[in-house]
């Protein structure tokens, strides 16, 4: 942590947002559109988060109507895509070259300023309260100011720095999801090559055989990487392409540099095996080739910052319903990819019942002057595995973006903010919070 006056202060904000992912772009937008002077900083080149650095789509999980989910979605092409619906939910695949500019385009436009390739690297904090962040930039480290942070980077690494409490992976071991390198494949036969979510789909092949018993297979004789015992197919917006969830690691801790290159280095050497499969085992695949993949490793679960209250199990598996809603109806299965070897922890993703996310879960414990959006929201293990996906980070960052321009305009902490606010200017916006 770093004292005022260390560092030469660069600009200053009300809103600060800390990551340029789905979560902190609708945060910052929400907030810049309330009136607030908003910066969004993201500490690789472009804005996306794990959609266009991580390449990972389709787009999943719904919210209730009227959120910012629905906008989003628009700008990315949802409305003039088919309309896909699985066992996963309404689909939206992406055309990440594409989002790549239109999210750009979307915080500009929406008068967030934007800092590309900046790190945010320490905490400035004055009698526990967040006032200001180093970020890295080509002129030295500099503090950018604020009244209020969201941190809205994934691995809640602002809240950790400042201070707050957080827990990691699952009760017990605190071991937590694999990582994945997530790759696009060109060359599929749209006619024949299908399309396969995860184990529950019974896909077989011309033969009658089970593909998920193909991969199982493929896995035991080494013909994939030792945790992939299943390859995941997605849509594409290209009838010739497949988006490719397969490849796993395990037990790599991605808080730290050697762990995210020894990752990386794994999971980069995935690629290969799994394409040979593809074209060896699967119809339509044989000529398949990889378009494109992750510029970035897929991390999908780190720190989970302990905030005033916590979504929990009983939340998402019984669709419980709050008073303090601030994201109405999330919906996505209970999704934990193993982790501690193949396929899934619980065999199958478990089903959720739609659930009102608090307010609370966004205002972490110790901390004041501090949002979380994203998955780094509190929540548990289980929990996390439902609003991790990328539509329910939407919602929640449009809820952080609101309250933290509320916090701005009247000079208040969010631990002490009204939660009817927000809920009165979401409402106003067409948002269904089912009050
Ligand atoms: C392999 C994999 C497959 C997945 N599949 C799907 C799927 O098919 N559909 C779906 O909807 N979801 C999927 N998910 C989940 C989903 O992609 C993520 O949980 C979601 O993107 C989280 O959104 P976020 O905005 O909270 O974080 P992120 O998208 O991770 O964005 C965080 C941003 O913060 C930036 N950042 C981090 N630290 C700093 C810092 N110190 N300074 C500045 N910037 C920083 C990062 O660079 C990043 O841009 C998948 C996840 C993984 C890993």
């Amino acid at each position: 942590m770093i004292s005022k006056g260390m560092f030469e202060v660069k600009n200053t904000y009300d809103v600060v947002v800390v990551g340029g992912g789905l979560a902190g772009i609708c945060a910052a937008v929400s907030s810049a559109r309330e009136g607030a002077k908003t910066a969004l900083i993201e500490r690789y080149g472009i804005l996306g988060g794990m959609l266009t650095s991580g390449n990972v789509y389709p787009i999943l999980g719904m919210v209730s109507e009227g959120t910012i989910y629905d906008e989003v979605a628009e700008l990315l092409g949802a409305d003039s895509a088919e309309k896909i619906v699985s066992g996963n939910g309404r689909e939206i695949p992406v055309d990440v070259e594409k989002a790549k500019s239109v999210l750009l385009k979307f915080a500009r436009d929406n008068q967030v300023d934007i800092w590309l390739q900046t790190p945010v690297v320490e905490a400035q904090m004055e009698d526990g309260r967040l006032t200001g962040v180093l970020v890295g930039t080509q002129e030295g480290l500099k503090c950018l100011e604020a009244k209020v942070f969201i941190d809205a980077s994934g691995d809640g690494q602002l809240a950790a720095i400042a201070g707050a409490p957080y827990e990691i992976g699952r009760a017990g071991d605190g071991k937590c999801q694999p990582v994945s390198m997530i790759f696009t494949v060109g060359g599929v036969d749209p006619e024949i090559g299908q399309v396969v979510n995860g184990r529950s789909d019974k896909m077989r092949l011309p033969d009658g055989t089970l593909y998920a018993d193909v991969c199982e297979a493929a896995n035991q004789r080494g013909e994939l990487p030792p945790n992939v015992t299943i390859v995941r197919l997605h849509r594409s917006c290209y009838p010739d392409e497949r988006n490719v969830n397969a490849s796993q690691a395990n037990g790599y801790n991605t808080l730290t540099a050697d762990g995210v290159t020894a990752a990386e280095l794994d999971l980069k050497g995935q690629i290969d095996q799994i394409v040979t499969f593809l074209r060896k085992y699967v119809p339509g695949y044989e000529k398949c080739y990889v378009k494109s993949s992750g510029s970035t490793l897929g991390v999908r679960e780190t720190r989970r910052i302990t905030g005033e209250c916590t979504v929990t199990d009983e939340d998402v598996e019984q669709g419980r319903k709050h008073p303090d809603v601030v994201v109405h109806n999330a919906w996505f299965k209970i999704d934990i990819h193993n982790p501690a070897g193949g396929g899934q922890a619980e065999k199958y993703a478990q089903p959720c019942i739609p659930y009102d996310i608090r307010y609370g879960s966004l205002v972490p414990l110790k901390v004041d002057g501090l949002l979380t959006a994203g998955r780094c929201i509190s929540g548990t293990h289980r929990a996390h595995a439902s609003y991790r996906v990328m539509g329910i980070c939407m919602g929640i960052g449009q809820a952080a973006g609101i309250a933290a321009a509320l916090c701005a305009e009247k000079n208040c902490v969010p631990r002490v903010l009204d939660v009817r606010e927000v809920q009165k200017k979401l409402t106003q916006k067409g948002v269904d919070l089912g009050l």
